[in-house]
């Protein structure tokens, strides 16, 4: 009898690749999910592929025709919401950037952005998921619910052999999905968080010089136990792995991303640590990786004067649009119209407004031209990033004939080309 194909389930960034679609089932229905990786293949889609120029049904060349030429048209381009986007998909992207001379962009606002900072600043040191399963005999999860956020990830990094030690901590303030399941929860204020951080770190330091640490001595104050706690416990470890989630406001600084990056490099001179940051941003990670290969950022590059050139945020889709300063914009996204204003400030809804739009998206979107793009692992195929930087291909659960989004992008590219 064949063997049913594997799937793999895009519900979230853990990107599960043991998903069976059960054909016997009287409605489609996939195998292995957990309830949000359901949710995910349960949402409704489209039967055909449909695209649209000024509002009417249009052929595929005639969209295609119709974005070029605004792409041509426009001074200054801006190509955004990359992270809704195949790999491949995101490479036609930079392309297209790349001749029109247009400001490319990862996503569409500023939220989120503070990890990419934090990379540059600190570093980090990680592992796959492989790695982490095999050799972890501690996972501390610091201020984080993956129980909630991605469901299968314990199942994913759980030693199966059972003569092997493997401690599971939560550290938090409050009681989760996953406190329940852990060895230990140590609670801990929100507000303290930086500060036991850094007296973990003090602890560290005084340890790696062979020091005695004078908290032994004066253990007076709560967070100082829970220091001591936790140093302990970190310490003990002889592979520990500690996740953490991403910082989703609208901030440049991700305070506990590089406390916690820091307190890895203190470790890594007692022991061995890794950590990793359980992402939220869809395929961003991928994003990141293809604008830093061809362009040497990974995010907000400005091709106007003909080369890459990068400046913090000032490049980013959120400042191009709120400055006024791109007159057509081409963005991917898998959001509604309204969801996709609700993230940008005031003046950047404006903008995007009055500027003509070429959108590529999986619900209908008000957009001088709009293509249809499929729902990734559903009836869209493509190379997706999982949470540890490992490439998935992403297959079609429903097949069809839909042409896929990178396949229009190098069409648009392509005719960009002939016409110049
Ligand atoms: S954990 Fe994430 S990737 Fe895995 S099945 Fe659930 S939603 Fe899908």
């Amino acid at each position: 009898m064949q063997k049913p194909e594997k799937l793999i389930c895009a519900g979230c960034t853990l990107l599960c690749d043991d998903i069976e679609i059960d054909s016997r089932a009287d409605q489609w229905r996939p195998k292995n999910t957990c309830a949000l990786g359901s949710q995910y293949f349960a949402q409704p889609c489209c039967p055909t592929q449909t695209h649209f120029v000024d509002g009417a049904v249009a052929t595929l060349d005639q969209a295609v025709q119709a974005a070029s030429q605004l792409l041509r048209q426009a001074k200054s381009p801006l190509i955004c919401g990359l992270d809704h986007l195949s790999t491949e998909a995101q490479q036609a992207s930079w392309k297209i950037a790349d001749i029109t001379k247009a400001t490319i962009d990862t996503t569409l606002t500023n939220h989120g952005r503070s990890s990419i900072f934090s990379l540059q600043k600190i570093g980090k040191v990680t592992a796959t998921l492989g790695e982490i399963k095999s050799r972890s005999d501690l996972i501390v999860f610091w201020f984080c619910d993956p129980e909630t956020t991605h469901p299968r990830l314990l199942e994913r990094i759980k030693s199966r052999d059972t003569d092997r030690s493997q401690r599971i901590l939560v550290v938090g303030d409050r009681e989760t999905a996953t406190t329940k399941i852990a060895n230990r929860f140590i609670h801990v204020p929100a507000e303290s968080a930086s500060e036991l951080l850094g007296r973990v770190r003090t602890q560290l330091a005084l340890q790696s010089n062979s020091q005695t640490s004078e908290s032994q001595t004066d253990a007076s104050t709560a967070i100082e136990n829970t220091a001591n706690e936790l140093t302990k416990e970190l310490v003990e470890a002889k592979y520990g792995s500690i996740f953490f989630e991403q910082i989703i406001e609208n901030s440049r600084f991700d305070l506990a991303g590089d406390s916690i990056s820091r307190l890895i490099r203190s470790l890594n001179d007692i022991t061995r640590f890794v950590s990793l940051k359980l992402r939220s941003d869809n395929n961003a990670q991928s994003a990141e990786n293809v604008l830093a290969w061809s362009s040497g950022f990974p995010f907000a590059v400005n091709h106007n004067l003909g080369h890459p050139r990068q400046h913090g945020l000032e490049f980013s889709a959120e400042s191009m649009l709120r400055n006024q300063q791109c007159d057509v914009i081409l963005f991917a996204s898998n959001l509604s119209g309204d969801e996709v204003l609700e993230r940008l400030s005031e003046p950047a809804r404006t903008h995007l407004q009055t500027i003509p739009r070429i959108a590529f998206s999986t619900q209908a979107i008000e957009a001088n031209v709009q293509f249809q793009m499929g729902i990734p692992g559903i009836n869209a195929a493509g190379e997706h990033c999982r949470i540890d930087n490992v490439s998935m291909p992403l297959k079609k659960a429903k097949p069809n004939d839909w042409i896929s989004t990178e396949a229009i992008l190098e069409m648009i590219r392509q005719d960009l080309t002939a016409q110049s």
